[in-house]
């Protein structure tokens, strides 16, 4: 065994209480230490992203970058300072990694991640995390990812919500849950919609953890992780490849990354951002019984729908929605519900990739329902 095969004493000292963790030990240690991880985006995520990949002991860390440090950045991009307000994020990232990981190699990409740069960038690493916050980078990184084979670990925040996803290569991708780029102003940013940083904080070390787990074999399928801070809730979706991506599939149309496909389009948004992706069941009661009601599908499996069901709903179980599109009118409010809420979820987000503006989720499902409206409904 070589000596480059194996920790030194110091790493040994340094990681002793991580390399205790079942499925780490001295191997998944040298597995990290020699990850290659390309960090896109030094903001609000790549900052706790950063932080613990590199006090992990990943050593060779890329971070893609081409802002400057602002002073609207500070609440929640902890990996800068005031010491560093105008200089490059990417040589502010590295003063501070460096700090943590005085071995660590990282390489500066100053000049973003762009369609021409895109392919060559992600040969050089093993992973990709995706801290980004705009769709014109993260559909990028999403194509890039699959086109080069490596696997991709996305985050998004968005108020008190946000998404932790890790893609594998062949198991399904991001363009399977979204396949097409939204318009850049149908959905509100940070910027518009306020964040926390701690909501960062808490997605973006979820991001750091998701990458570790990566790196270290523990992830056997495509995820996705929707996360509540304020409520204090998460659901984790198992993803597989979809036969109809643009991406991924055999047929899939993108086999390229041309730079046209990542312009934000001008054209005038549908009103996606007045309606929200997700309501109470108090709030679905007071529309189901107003004037103009939505159309409430279910998407359970029928034996479900045969334990109990809301009286209104159109039953189209989840995995038949993609046949059924033409059933589902496009321009009326829509809810969609299941037993918890984790299925409906997936659905709204499909139907709006689809073109349906006004879909939203019902939290919590016709459980909630049954607790909170309707106890004649039974649970199950
Ligand atoms: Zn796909």
């Amino acid at each position: 065994m070589s000596p480059k095969s194996r920790l030194s004493d110091h790493e040994r000292a340094l990681f002793a209480r991580q390399m205790r963790l079942p499925g780490v030990g001295e191997a998944g240690q040298l597995r990290l230490r020699d990850a290659k991880v390309l960090i896109l985006g030094a903001g609000g995520l790549g900052s706790p992203v950063g932080l613990y990949l590199a006090a992990a002991g990943i050593s060779q860390l890329g971070i893609a970058d081409p802002d400057k440090v602002e002073i609207s950045n500070l609440h929640r991009q902890i990996i800068h300072g005031f010491d560093t307000l105008g200089m490059p994020k990417t040589v502010s990232a590295a003063e501070a990694l460096g700090e943590i990981n005085p071995g660590a190699r990282i390489a500066l990409h100053p000049e973003g991640f762009k369609p021409d740069n895109a392919a060559e960038l992600i040969s050089r690493y093993d992973l990709v995390v995706d801290c980004t916050d705009n769709f014109a980078t993260r559909y990028l990184a999403a194509d890039a990812c699959v086109l080069g084979r490596r696997p991709l670990v996305h985050g998004s925040v968005l108020r008190q919500e946000g998404q932790v996803a890790s893609f594998l290569p062949g198991c399904g991708c991001y363009r399977c849950v979204y396949p097409v780029m939204p318009d850049a102003s149908s959905v509100p940013t940070c910027a518009d919609a306020g964040v926390f940083g701690a909501t960062c904080g808490v997605i973006g070390s979820w991001m750091a953890a998701e990458v570790i787990a990566v790196l270290l074999g523990q992830r056997t399928q495509s995820r996705m992780q929707v996360i509540d801070v304020e409520a204090g809730t998460s659901k984790v979706l198992r993803l597989s490849a979809d036969p109809s991506c643009p991406l991924c599939a055999h047929a899939g149309s993108i086999r390229d990354l041309d730079a046209a496909r990542y312009q934000a389009s001008s054209c005038p948004a549908p009103s996606m951002s007045e309606y929200p992706l997700e309501i109470t069941v108090e709030e679905a009661c007071r529309l189901l019984t107003g004037v103009n009601p939505p159309i409430l599908i279910d998407v359970r499996e029928p034996d479900e729908h045969a334990v109990c069901r809301i009286a209104v709903a159109r039953l189209i179980p989840m995995n038949t929605v993609p046949a059924r599109l033409a059933e589902i009118p496009q321009n009326v409010p829509i809810l969609v519900h299941c037993h918890h809420g984790g299925r409906s979820m997936k659905v709204t987000q499909f139907l709006r990739s689809k073109g349906f503006p006004q879909v939203a989720n019902v939290k919590g499902g016709i459980e909630a329902w049954s607790v909170k409206i309707d106890p004649q409904v039974p649970r199950y």
